[in-house]
């Protein structure tokens, strides 16, 4: 269960145990899906798998804000959820405004019929990215990367194909899909830094303090610093 290999992982950890991490981080692996994101961010965090921050986050990012709970919420704690919460913002905005600017149509040198695969091409854009890209439904999000890459295959009506193409990877070589990647890649990059500078209880970092105190114990006057600390 869940919460046995939590066990196995906090045990592992305190201890300094390297098998007994990767056992349970390995069997966690196992599960897929039923890995739940939430559980995978807060034990990534809490036991330093740094491995799991960019999986689980990218997991995270395809969930509902609205259907998300209050259990989920503190699972990924303050920093988990300001950077969920700052990231699907940021992407948001960069979606509206991937919709809302027309990209001008790349011709084709072979095209014959200019005027009418810009005037398709324009319509198609107003009209139906955005019901796409914007979809009120969640469960079919797509990214503008897939989105654009699913055009290569989608006819569009009065539009010819060699126009759509090129005009589709013309955008995709501008970048349109990379800032979305970029956005996503920087949250995870900051949780990173976040997360290399904290440190893990573990057995050897509890014996550490206790000694220290006790050195501190047997000089009294050298407690009081210490004492003042706290
Ligand atoms: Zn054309």
């Amino acid at each position: 269960t869940d919460e046995f290999l939590v066990s196995v992982l906090k045990l592992s950890t305190f201890l300094e145990l390297e098998d007994g991490i990767e056992h349970a981080v390995r069997q966690f692996e196992r599960k897929g899906d039923d890995f739940g994101p939430a559980l995978q961010f807060e034990l990534a965090r809490r036991y330093r798998v740094d491995k799991w921050i960019a999986p689980s986050f990218h997991r995270l990012m395809e969930l509902s804000l609205a259907k998300m709970d209050f259990a989920i919420v503190s699972q990924l704690g303050d920093v988990g959820y300001f950077a969920l919460v700052k990231t699907k913002a940021e992407l948001e905005a960069h979606r509206k405004q991937f919709t809302y600017d027309t990209p001008e149509i790349q011709y084709h040198p072979n095209c014959r019929t200019r005027i009418s695969c810009n005037i398709a091409w324009s319509y198609e854009w107003d009209k139906s990215v955005p019901k796409i890209i914007h979809h009120p439904d969640e469960d079919t999000y797509v990214s503008i990367a897939n989105f654009l890459d699913n055009y290569h295959q989608t006819d569009v009506t009065d539009l010819c194909s060699n126009c759509r193409v090129r005009t589709i990877d013309w955008m995709l070589a501008n970048g349109a899909a990379r800032d979305e990647r970029q956005i996503i890649d920087a949250a995870v990059a900051g949780l990173m830094a976040i997360q290399q500078g904290q440190e893990v209880e573990s057995a050897a970092r509890f014996w550490c303090v206790l000694h220290q105190i006790s050195l501190k114990v047997s000089n009294p006057f050298g407690l009081l610093p210490f004492l003042v600390a706290t």
